[in-house]
Formats: structure tokens, C-alpha cells, sequence
């Protein structure tokens, strides 16, 4: 038996540790469960080198909640703890690792739950939840099993024990009035969901019931047998710990429906990526049907370490046009214990972000070139992503040029270097310049389409809510020589260079009466009207409103420049 002071300078740091943590306390479990995982996977790992010869069987971890006395367990079939291993890991090893977190963050604001969260704290975490903490651990080595606790101050008891008799660590909290949630199944059912659903060891909660196949005499009204089996919450390899070849289409939808339940649409594709040099990242994006309720849900990648879930907030990790993605990244390189600004400025980090969004664009142009009709079909519910992606990062506008789409009007897509070429020849303004026409509302602007296509003109249907800066971006990139213009901004014949004079059926003064007419009722400043040549009946009259104060109010609409 062994009494003694935790090894610390700070006199009393639970108190501290709670201030600290308490915004994000829920954490604790994820952390013991964490540890639990470790000492198994270590000793799976000391039997496969030989350096164990022991038969470990599948080794389980189990989250028991004990109502009664109000304690939580998380029991594991690991390494264990003799009591040398005790002293070190726990009375020191751990400590300093709380006392230099105490040294970093003394002078920050404790209201930053974004620094610590992120923290791993580990085991002491348990005194967020707990005013008592014991250890019951049997090593795996030949040593006595011993008992550990703590009740919240720098004092703990350490002696040998015979209550525990298999290999492993239970550890026990005894849990806060102030936390009894932590006692309730549905809270650590809700948790276990959240960070452990795909950790690399099975997790029993509980128990479930099963129905047993019925047997061959079974009468037909006879209600099936059922057994209780062990609730196992995780599963323990996911998809994207597999290899690509490994998987088929099924496998990925399947994992779909495993990290979001609730979602109905079907994924329109994935992309698995997978990196080892020169930092490590694992993980699977999809490309969701783009509606705007979708685009609106952001925060839907998770981001794991190890299998074990951080966050769901991935800003400055991937890059913002693809936050509007669903999926799972994973990465042990990722620092989580730092502020988000220095997660913005590391360099492994940026190195990670330009890589999922090279990653994106390779996926985008394959999809392109090996089926672009189904590309085509997808390009609506997809553009609105690579339309911001090419608005807001130059790298990707780039690779996008090879494959973004630009439909008309009849429903047929061209690629920009697709449609130069089919209009460069009857397009042009007056100084040789190409003239895109494009339609944003096919409804509203119909008599305008029909007298621009009974020209022999191409005009295009943009109606994304980013286009106008898209336009932007596209008229100022050195070589372009285009320019954009919706079909009713101007009388058509202004837009493209005539080759003919027409004559019109009215005379002179006739049209004069008839646009005095139509300035009465429609504002001469914001409009231009002007009367039709004789040969077009379907429009005797046309207002307009100039492309560049239509676009400037567009973009005061949708905010930021292009
Ligand atoms: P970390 O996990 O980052 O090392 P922790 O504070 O979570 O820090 O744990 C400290 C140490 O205590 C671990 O490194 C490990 O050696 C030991 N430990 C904690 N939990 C267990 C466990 N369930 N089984 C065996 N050893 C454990
Ligand atoms: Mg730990």
C-alpha cells in the first residue's frame, strides 16, 4: 500500500482543470475510452511481435453505468498497469502533460472552447464528470493487480488488490451531482455515437436483443425466440480505412447511409482519398445533390484522429468551397490543440487543404472525360460548388476551365474553350471581341432568347446565385476577350455587330408617338427603349436595362467581388 502527493506544482488543479474544460466536459469519455483502446491495441500489438505469448482472444471494451452507486466504469481487456506503470503513467507522465497545458493557457481566456476541447487532457479529463476516480488494473506482464484512487486533490492511495483478477483496466467514476446526466443510458448511448462510432476496438453498451432464426418445427403463429446479445455501438473498420480497390459503389453508399442515417438523397459520387507522404490523411468526400438546403447545412465533414471523432467544424482544413461536402477526413497530423488561427497559419495544414481541393479537381476532370453525359446530368446539383471554388481559389479555377460546364439554354453543355469556338465566328462586337449571351430566367426573359436564337446566336442559361462574379472572373482573365451579356440588356443588334440595315415598318413619327408612349410608364433613366426592326414581328418594342447596372446590383445582392 502506498500513499502519496501526485507529483505537481500547481497546488490543487482540478479545480482548474474544470474551470478550463467545463464547456466541452462530455469529452472525458472519449478520452477514457481513448485509453482503453491504446492499452488494447498495444497489446495486440505485443502478442503479434511475440514479445506477449498470450492467447488475448477479441478483446472488448465495455461501458457500464451503475445507477445504484453512481458510478460509471470503462473496462478494457489491455495492457494493464503493474504498479511501477501506475506511479509513472498516471501520478507523473499525465500530470505533466496538465501542468503544461496550465502553463500554456494560464493567460487565455478560459471562454475559448475552441483551444480546449480540443485538448487531450486525457485521464484527468475524468475529474470533470467525477469528485472520485479509481483504477482497477491487472497488467498483462506476471504482477499483482492494483487499485488506484483519487478523490480530486493532489492526494491519491495506491495498493495491491485481489478485486480484480483478468487482465486489463477498469476505470470507475464516480460521478458529480452536478453530471448525473452521465449516468443516464441515453446521454453515453448519445456520446458513444457521437466520438467512438468507428473506433478500431469493439464497444459494448448493454445489451440488445436478438431474433433467433426459427426452427424447421416451428408452428407459423409461433412468435419468434429472441436472445440478448451484446450491444457492440462501433463499427470497427470503416470504409475509409480500407483500401479503394477493396470497396465497390455499394460500400460507399452503404457507409453513406452509416455517417448520416438521416439523410434520404442518395450521394451523387465520392471521392477516397488517401495520403501518406508527405503527411498522413485518410478519408471519403461526397458530393451530395446540391439543393439549397443542403448548401446551407456546412459543418457536415467530420473530422477524425486516429477513428476517434474531433470536430465537425473543418474550416481552415478544407477549403471553404468544399465545406458544403459531406464525408469524413482522418489524420493524425492534424494538431487539435492549438487555436484556430495557428491551425490557419500551419503549414501542414495548408498543405492538407490544397491537397483535398487538387484531390476534388483530379476527381471532377476523370468523371468528365471517362462519362461526360453523366456529367452532364450531375452539373446542376454540383456547380454551385465548383462555380465558388473557381471563384475563390486560382489553383482550382485552372484545373475547373478543363471541365466546368456552361449550358444553353436548349439543354446542350459546353466546356468555356467549347463555346469559343462554336460562337467565335458570328459573336463578335465591334471590336472582335467574343459576346457571350446568356439568359439568366428562361420564363422571363423567353421573347428575348427567341429573337437572339432566330439570329443563329448561342445563348446560354446562367441562373446560379455566384454567376455574375463568375462573368467577372471570366471577362478579366488575361487572353479571354469575351464578354458576357444577358440577351435583354440591350437591343440585341447593339450586342453583336450587324451586317445588314433593316428597314422598319413604322415611320418616323409614328415611332416617336409610341416611345413617348412607353416612357410615361417606364423610368427613361433605369431603361433603354427602343423599337423593333420591321422583319421581327414577334417584338415590336424593346426594354431593356444595361448590363452593367444590372450586374452591379446583382453583386451588391450576393456580396464580395469576383
Ligand atoms: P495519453 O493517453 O496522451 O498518454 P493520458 O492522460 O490519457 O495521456 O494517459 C496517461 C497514461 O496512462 C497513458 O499513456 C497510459 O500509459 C496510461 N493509461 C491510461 N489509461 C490506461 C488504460 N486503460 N490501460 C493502460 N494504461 C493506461
Ligand atoms: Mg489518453
Amino acid at each position: 500500500m502506498a500513499n502519496g502527493n501526485i507529483n505537481v506544482s500547481v497546488e490543487n488543479i482540478f479545480p482548474l482543470i474544470k474551470k478550463f474544460l467545463y464547456s466541452d466536459h462530455e469529452i472525458f469519455l472519449r478520452e477514457l475510452i481513448s485509453n482503453a483502446t491504446d492499452a488494447t491495441q498495444k497489446l495486440k500489438h505485443l502478442t503479434r511481435i511475440g514479445e506477449a505469448k498470450i492467447d488475448i482472444g477479441n478483446p472488448q471494451i465495455e461501458v457500464k453505468i451503475d445507477k445504484d452507486n453512481k458510478t460509471l466504469h470503462i473496462i478494457d481487456q489491455g495492457v494493464g498497469m503493474s504498479e511501477e506503470e501506475v506511479k509513472k503513467y498516471i501520478n507523473e507522465v499525465a500530470f505533466s502533460g496538465a501542468e503544461e497545458f496550465l502553463e500554456k493557457y494560464k493567460d487565455k481566456d478560459s471562454k475559448d472552447a475552441g483551444i480546449i476541447g480540443h485538448f487531450g487532457l486525457g485521464f484527468y479529463s475524468a475529474f470533470m464528470v467525477a469528485n472520485k476516480v479509481e483504477i482497477l488494473t491487472k497488467s498483462w506482464k506476471d504482477a499483482p493487480a492494483v487499485h488506484w484512487t483519487c478523490e480530486g486533490t493532489t492526494a491519491f492511495t495506491l495498493e495491491e488488490t485481489d478485486k480484480k483478477t483478468d487482465r486489463g483496466t477498469e476505470i470507475i467514476l464516480h460521478i458529480n451531482d452536478d453530471d448525473k446526466e452521465f449516468l443516464e443510458d441515453n446521454r453515453i448511448s448519445e456520446l458513444l455515437n457521437k466520438y467512438n462510432k468507428f473506433m478500431p476496438v469493439p464497444i459494448k453498451f448493454g445489451t440488445k436483443e436478438k431474433e433467433l432464426p426459427k426452427s424447421e418445427d416451428a408452428k407459423d403463429d409461433e412468435e419468434p425466440k429472441k436472445v440478448a446479445v451484446d450491444n457492440i455501438i462501433n463499427n470497427t473498420d470503416p470504409a475509409w480505412t480500407k483500401q479503394p480497390a477493396d470497396l465497390d459503389e455499394k460500400d460507399y453508399k452503404n457507409f453513406y447511409r452509416e455517417l448520416y442515417p438521416m439523410q434520404f438523397e442518395e450521394p451523387l459520387f465520392h471521392i477516397h482519398l488517401n495520403v501518406d507522404y508527405p503527411f498522413n490523411l485518410t478519408g471519403i468526400l461526397y458530393f451530395p445533390k446540391m439543393t439549397q438546403e443542403i448548401a446551407a447545412q456546412k459543418d457536415k465533414i467530420q473530422l477524425y484522429q486516429n477513428q476517434v471523432f474531433v470536430t465537425d467544424n473543418v474550416e481552415g482544413i478544407v477549403p471553404e468551397f468544399l465545406t458544403m461536402l459531406r464525408g469524413v477526413i482522418d489524420s493524425p497530423d492534424i494538431p487539435l490543440n492549438v487555436s484556430r488561427s495557428y491551425l490557419q497559419a500551419d503549414g501542414a495544414v495548408k498543405k492538407i487543404s490544397s491537397y483535398i481541393s487538387r484531390k476534388v479537381a483530379d476527381k471532377l476532370k476523370s468523371l468528365f472525360n471517362n462519362s461526360r453525359e453523366d456529367f452532364e446530368q450531375k452539373w446542376n446539383d454540383i456547380k454551385v460548388v465548383i462555380e465558388y471554388g473557381m471563384l475563390t481559389e486560382d489553383k482550382f479555377f485552372e484545373k475547373a476551365q478543363k471541365f466546368a460546364l456552361y449550358p444553353t439554354v436548349d439543354g446542350n453543355y459546353h466546356t468555356f474553350d467549347e463555346l469559343k469556338e462554336k460562337i467565335e465566328k458570328n459573336q463578335t462586337d465591334k471590336d472582335d471581341k467574343l459576346v457571350v449571351l446568356y439568359a439568366s430566367d428562361k420564363e422571363a426573359q423567353h421573347t428575348y432568347i427567341q429573337s437572339a436564337k432566330d439570329k443563329g446566336y448561342e445563348v446560354l442559361l446562367l441562373d446560379s446565385p455566384i454567376v455574375a462574379h463568375l462573368i467577372q472572373k471570366l471577362e478579366t482573365e488575361k487572353d479571354n476577350k469575351v464578354s458576357f451579356v444577358r440577351v435583354d440588356s440591350d437591343h440585341i443588334d447593339n450586342l453583336i455587330k450587324k451586317d445588314e440595315d433593316k428597314v422598319s415598318k413604322l415611320d418616323d413619327e409614328q415611332k416617336e408617338t409610341l416611345k413617348k408612349e412607353f416612357e410615361e410608364v417606364v423610368s427613361k433613366d433605369k431603361y433603354t427603349i427602343q423599337l423593333e426592326d420591321a422583319d421581327s414581328d414577334a417584338m415590336p418594342i424593346m426594354i431593356t436595362q444595361p448590363e452593367f447596372m444590372r450586374r452591379m446590383k446583382e453583386m451588391q445582392q450576393t456580396g464580395g467581388g469576383g
